[in-house]
C-alpha cells in the first residue's frame, strides 16, 4: 500500500510546484483523452503504484491548472495546504460520517467546523446547518426545511403527504438567481412553475417595490430566494430592505450565497450583506471561497426543527443518543465523507483573521486586474468589481457590438492558448463579457502581474490581425 501513497505524495509534490510555470490550461485535446482512456475493462488487474503512475501521466495534460493564482474561469477555489491534507486524511480513515457511533471524531469536528463558519460568517449560534456536497445540494437542503415550515403553517405536513393536494408554495426569485436553485425546485417537487419573477434594477438587484408586489399576491406564504453576489459582477440583494419586508409578509427567505456569504467575514466588505443574518436559510460553499477541496457546501438554517423534519432519518439499527449530533439527521445523505475535516483544517489554518485576509486579498487581485487590463488599448472594463468578480470586454474600434462579441470570445481563446492564465466568458447586459473571478489563496501580485502582461501581448496581436 505505502508504494503507491509514496508516488502519490511524489506526484502531487510536483504537481503543485509546476503550477507557477506549467500551462494554465489544459493541453491534452479531447481526442487524446478519449483515446488514452478507452479500451475495456481490464480482464486482469495491475499493482496500485502502476495505476497511480499510468493516471497521473495520462491525465494531467488534460487539467487545467485550475488551483493555480492564474486561474480566474467561473468562480473555482483553490485549496489551502491543510485543507487538502485533512482532506487526504479523511480519505485514509475511511469514515462513514453519517452517524456519530460510526465515527465519534468525524461527528465532533463537525460539530465545531459548523459553529466556526457560523462564527466566521456572523450568523447566530443557534442556526442549524448540514456540509454537503455543494451549494446545489445545500440550496436542497436548505428549500426542503422552507417547504417543511411554509406548508406546516398552512396545516399541510410535506413529509407525509408529499405535494399533491398541498397549498401551493410559490417562490419569489429574479431572474439573477444561479441555475442550481432551478434544480433544487425540481428536486423538491415544487417545480420551476412555482417561480414567481421579481424584478430586478440594472445591476441585478431585486427592486424593492416588485418584491412587496409578489408578496401581496401570494400572501406572504412564499418562499424569497436572494443572493448574495450574483456570478457576473457580485451583486448582492439588498437585505436590509427585503429580509424585513418578506419576514413581515411571512414567508421564508433563503439566501443564495456560495461565495458572496464570505464577505461578511470581511470588515472591508461585511456592509454589502448587511441584514444577511436575519434570513431563514443561507447556502455557502466550502469548495469556493474557503478554498477547501471540492465536495463540499453548508446549509445553514434559522429553524432547527423544519431542518430537522425535513432531512431526519430514523432507523431500528441507529442508536439514538441525545447528547450528540447524527449528521444523518441534517443532511440530505446516508453514508457519506467527513467533508467538514477539511473546513475544519482550513479555518484551523487561517484563523478569523485568515479568512478575512482571503477575502481582502482576492477582492483586491480583482480590482487590480479589472482595472489593468480595462485600461489596455482595445480592452475597457464593464463594471468596477464591487467584490471578487468583475467584466472586461474587448472591442475594436469601427466595429458592431456583434463583431466585438466575437472579438472578446477570440481574445479569451487567445489568452487561454497562451497558457499564462486562463478566464471564461460571459453574457452581461447583452454583451460578451471576459469574466475576472479571483477566489483562490494562491492568487499573488505577481501572478496579476503576469496576466496583464499576458493579455496585453494577446491584444497587440489580435489587433494587429
Ligand atoms: C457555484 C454557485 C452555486 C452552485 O454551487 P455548487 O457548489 O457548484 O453546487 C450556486 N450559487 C452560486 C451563486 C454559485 O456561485
Amino acid at each position: 500500500m505505502t508504494e503507491a501513497l509514496d508516488r502519490t505524495l511524489a506526484y502531487t509534490k510536483s504537481w503543485l510546484e509546476s503550477l507557477s510555470t506549467r500551462q494554465v490550461a489544459a493541453t491534452a485535446d479531447m481526442e487524446t483523452l478519449l483515446d488514452d482512456f478507452a479500451g475495456p475493462l481490464p480482464e486482469v488487474g495491475c499493482p496500485a503504484e502502476l495505476v497511480i503512475d499510468e493516471l497521473a501521466a495520462k491525465a494531467e495534460p488534460g487539467m487545467h491548472g485550475s488551483p493555480s493564482g492564474r486561474f480566474f474561469a467561473w468562480v473555482i477555489g483553490g485549496t489551502l495546504p491543510s485543507a487538502l491534507a485533512a482532506d487526504w486524511l479523511v480519505a485514509a480513515w475511511d469514515q462513514n460520517a453519517a452517524l456519530a457511533a460510526c465515527s465519534p471524531a468525524s461527528a465532533v469536528i463537525e460539530q465545531t467546523a459548523g459553529r466556526w463558519l457560523k462564527e466566521a460568517l456572523r450568523l447566530p449560534q443557534e442556526v442549524s446547518f448540514a456540509f454537503t456536497t455543494g451549494c446545489q445540494m445545500a440550496h436542497v437542503t436548505g428549500l426542503a426545511a422552507a417547504r417543511h415550515h411554509m406548508l406546516a403553517q398552512q396545516g399541510w405536513e410535506v413529509e407525509a403527504r408529499g405535494l399533491r393536494g398541498a397549498p401551493p408554495l410559490p417562490i419569489l426569485a429574479s431572474n439573477n438567481r444561479h441555475g442550481s436553485v432551478e434544480r433544487a425546485l425540481r428536486f423538491l417537487g415544487l417545480g420551476t412553475d412555482s417561480l414567481f419573477l421579481v424584478h430586478t434594477d440594472e445591476r441585478g438587484a431585486m427592486k424593492a417595490s416588485s418584491l412587496a408586489t409578489a408578496l401581496e399576491r401570494t400572501n406572504g406564504k412564499a418562499i424569497v430566494c436572494l443572493n448574495a453576489a450574483d456570478l457576473n459582477v457580485a451583486t448582492f440583494d439588498d437585505f436590509k430592505t427585503l429580509v424585513p419586508m418578506a419576514k413581515d409578509a411571512g414567508a421564508w427567505v433563503h439566501i443564495d450565497g456560495a461565495f458572496g456569504l464570505f464577505a461578511r467575514a470581511s470588515r472591508r466588505f461585511a456592509h454589502l450583506a448587511e441584514g444577511a443574518d436575519a434570513a431563514d436559510s443561507w447556502s455557502v460553499d466550502g469548495h469556493k471561497w474557503l478554498n477547501v477541496p471540492f465536495d463540499c457546501g453548508v446549509s445553514l438554517i434559522r429553524h432547527p426543527d423544519a431542518h430537522k423534519a425535513a432531512m431526519t432519518l430514523s432507523a431500528s439499527y441507529i442508536a439514538p443518543d441525545a447528547s450528540v449530533r447524527d449528521q444523518i439527521d441534517w443532511n440530505p445523505e446516508w453514508s457519506r465523507r467527513a467533508r467538514s475535516v477539511p473546513v475544519y483544517a482550513a479555518l484551523r489554518e487561517l484563523g478569523r483573521s485568515g479568512v478575512e485576509d482571503l477575502v481582502d486579498r482576492c477582492c483586491d487581485h480583482c480590482c487590480a486586474l479589472v482595472e489593468g487590463i480595462g485600461t489596455l488599448p482595445g480592452a475597457m472594463a464593464m463594471e468596477k468589481p464591487l467584490l471578487n468578480q468583475g467584466l472586461v470586454r474587448f472591442e475594436r474600434a469601427g466595429h458592431s457590438d456583434t463583431q466585438n462579441d466575437a472579438y472578446t470570445q477570440d481574445v479569451i481563446a487567445a489568452i487561454n492558448k497562451t497558457g499564462e492564465a486562463y478566464f471564461s466568458g460571459t453574457r452581461y447586459k447583452d454583451r460578451q463579457a471576459m469574466r475576472v473571478s479571483v477566489v483562490n489563496w494562491r492568487t499573488s501580485t505577481e501572478d496579476v502581474e503576469r496576466t496583464i502582461q499576458a493579455v496585453k501581448q494577446v491584444l497587440v496581436k489580435e489587433s494587429a490581425l
